[in-house]
This record gives structure tokens, C-alpha cells and sequence, in this order.
């Protein structure tokens, strides 16, 4: 099937430790929002005071968990993390926030996944840093309260839509990160081939960079990967014909999709003549989750302009057919 390197989600086998920036300083990109939190930052650091609940929103691999790590490196606290459905019951928010030193950040990735029980628990500790827990049960349970050391929540989700609004409502500071521009995921594989011990000629970052999909976790791979190429079969330098080559034979086109983005626009072409379809026929003909169809492969095919979402579903844009190599029905062309 499809390489899952090529693909956003996180793989277990990740280890980009290294290579993730550490400091505000080093992370490249998101411009808007990186010039926002350094003024928050700042801010905190000067009153001696827990900075203000964040929330990153934005398709996977463009950096929420990076920057959260950061904002704790760069307040000086201490970093927890964890995630959504991890936390199953609201004992297990409790020993979290319980255990947190003042102004620590804790992240919980995909927090639009939080069971309803747990995030009751989670607003008083986010309004007044306060715990409400209930001990024991029956005619026995009573009501503790537990006082919090002040923190930062920092949540991460790609589905803001899926938040309920209480909880939207306690984040500060909300924040959209954007795609990536080939000029910054430039600068990105250039710096980490260099750590990665493989420089990249200028052509050959490019190359990566013009195909990573607009997202870093995605360069990354893709970097590690023409690296071994490089290593193998050229001088240890990635060039463009190297990158080219390891792409290729990965799947990923010139645009930077790969097997599963295609399939989607070629369905569309092939099956409902260039739309609208609606997003669970999709689901179904492409056996592929809705969520994932709606968090990973359209946000990119729409930034693109491959792809139109219209009230009665999704369209193929011009692109979308230039880009299959086809032209669109009749009815469409005008
Ligand atoms: P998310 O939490 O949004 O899914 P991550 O923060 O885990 O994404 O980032 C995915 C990968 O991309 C990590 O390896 C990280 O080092 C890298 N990365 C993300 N943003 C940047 C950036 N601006 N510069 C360099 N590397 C980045």
C-alpha cells in the first residue's frame, strides 16, 4: 500500500529528537505565531506568573508539540505531556495536575478527544486552578476541593471545529499554524541534513522541499530517507537526482502528494465526475476514515487548490484536473 513515511501522522519509530528546534530562536516558519508568543512569553516571565492557556490548532506534523516544548524551555518550567485519549478517567487529569510544580506547561495532544468526564474536571483547573474531586461512593462520596499550582495548558488539536465551546472558551491564546512555504521547509532540510551528517546541495533541499507536503515531520522523513540514498549510492551528498530518485520510488509526485492523495482526486475525477460528493460516500469508496480524509489528506489538497468544499461536498477544482492529467466535463469547463 501506501509508505506510511510519506504520511503526517506521527510513527512510533519518529526519532527526530535531534533534530526538533529548541529554542523560539530556531524555529523556522509560522512567523505570525511565533512573533505572538514571544511577546507572551516575555510577558509571563516578567510577572513571574503561569503564561495564559494555549491552543495550537493545524493538521499534524507542522510543530504544535515542538512549540509547546519550547514555551516551556523558554518560560524555564517544567514540561508534561500527555493526551486525550490517554486520560480515561478524571482520576488520572487529577494525579497529572496534582503533581505539576508552579507555572509548569502541560500539553495534552488531541485534546478534542477528552472524555466529557474528564474535561469537567479540567475547567475548574483551568479558571481558578482548582480541583473538585469526589471521594468514595455512595451515601459515603463527599466533595474535596484540591488547590492547584497555577500552570499553562498548552492543548494541540487538528480538529478545532470538535472542541466544545466551554473548553475553547478557557484557551487565551488560540493558534491556527499554518502549511509550511517550500522557502522555509528549505531552510529546514538544509539545517538538518547539515546535523544529519549529509549535506544537501542547494538543488537537492529544494527538491524536498517542494515536495514535503508543506510539512516539516514529512521533510524530515523524506530528508532521512534520500540520506540513505546518498549514502548508498552517491558521495553521501543529497543532490536533486538523488531526491528525485527516493521520491519517486516513495510514491510522492511533484506536488508533493502521494498514493492516498491521488487516489482521493481520482475518484472524484473517475467516479462523480469532478464532484460534489459528499464526504462519507468518500469515506466509503476510499475506505478511509472521514476524520482522517478531513484532518489529513484535504487540508493540503485544499490549501493547493486541488479541491473545492462546497455546501453539497467536495469539488475537484482546475488544478485538481491539470493535475490528473484530465479536463473536466463540459458542464464544468465554463
Ligand atoms: P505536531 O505536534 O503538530 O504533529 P511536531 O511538533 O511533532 O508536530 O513536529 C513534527 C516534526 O517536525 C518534529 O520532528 C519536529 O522536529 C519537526 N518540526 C516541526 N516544526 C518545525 C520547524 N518549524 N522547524 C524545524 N522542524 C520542525
Amino acid at each position: 500500500d501506501i509508505d506510511p513515511t510519506v504520511r503526517p501522522e506521527p510513527l512510533p519509530e519518529d526519532t527526530d529528537r535531534a533534530l526538533r528546534p529548541q529554542m523560539l530562536g530556531e524555529f523556522v516558519g509560522q512567523a505570525e505565531a511565533r512573533a505572538n508568543l514571544r511577546v507572551f512569553i516575555q510577558s509571563a516571565r516578567q510577572r513571574g506568573e503561569a503564561m495564559d492557556h494555549t491552543l495550537f490548532h493545524g493538521p499534524p506534523g507542522l510543530g504544535k508539540t515542538t512549540l509547546a516544548q519550547i514555551m516551556a524551555r523558554e518560560l524555564g518550567v517544567g514540561f508534561r505531556m500527555t493526551s486525550g485519549p490517554v486520560l480515561a478517567k478524571a482520576g488520572d487529569l487529577a494525579a497529572i495536575l496534582t503533581n505539576l510544580e508552579a507555572r509548569d506547561v502541560l500539553f495534552i495532544d488531541e485534546i478534542h478527544r477528552l472524555n466529557p468526564a474528564v474535561e469537567e474536571v479540567l475547567y475548574p483547573a483551568l479558571e481558578d486552578f482548582e480541583l473538585d474531586l469526589i471521594i468514595g461512593e455512595g451515601p459515603a462520596a463527599r466533595t474535596v476541593r484540591i488547590e492547584l499550582q497555577p500552570f499553562t495548558l498548552v492543548g494541540a488539536t487538528t480538529r478545532m471545529g470538535l472542541l466544545t465551546t466551554p473548553l475553547r472558551d478557557r484557551f487565551g491564546i488560540p493558534t491556527r499554524l499554518q502549511f509550511y512555504t517550500e522557502d522555509e521547509l528549505f531552510i529546514i532540510v538544509e539545517r538538518n541534513a547539515r546535523k544529519l551528517g549529509a549535506p544537501a546541495d542547494e538543488a537537492g533541499a529544494r527538491e524536498i522541499a517542494r515536495r514535503a507536503r508543506g510539512t516539516p515531520r514529512i521533510a524530515g522523513r523524506l530528508l532521512r530517507r534520500v540520506v540513505d540514498f546518498a549514502l548508498v549510492d552517491g558521495d553521501g551528498t543529497v543532490t536533486r537526482d538523488l531526491a528525485d530518485m527516493a521520491l519517486t520510488r516513495l510514491g510522492v509526485d511533484h506536488l508533493g502528494l502521494d498514493g492516498a492523495d491521488r487516489r482521493y482526486l481520482g475518484l472524484i475525477a473517475e467516479n462523480y465526475g469532478g464532484g460534489p460528493v459528499g464526504i462519507e460516500t468518500l469515506s466509503a469508496a476510499l475506505s478511509e476514515s472521514r476524520d482522517a480524509l478531513e484532518e489529513v489528506i484535504e487540508p493540503f489538497l485544499l490549501q493547493q487548490g486541488l479541491i473545492q468544499r462546497t455546501p453539497r461536498g467536495r469539488m475537484l477544482a482546475h488544478k485538481g484536473w491539470a493535475h490528473l492529467g484530465m479536463r473536466p466535463p463540459k458542464s464544468q469547463s465554463d
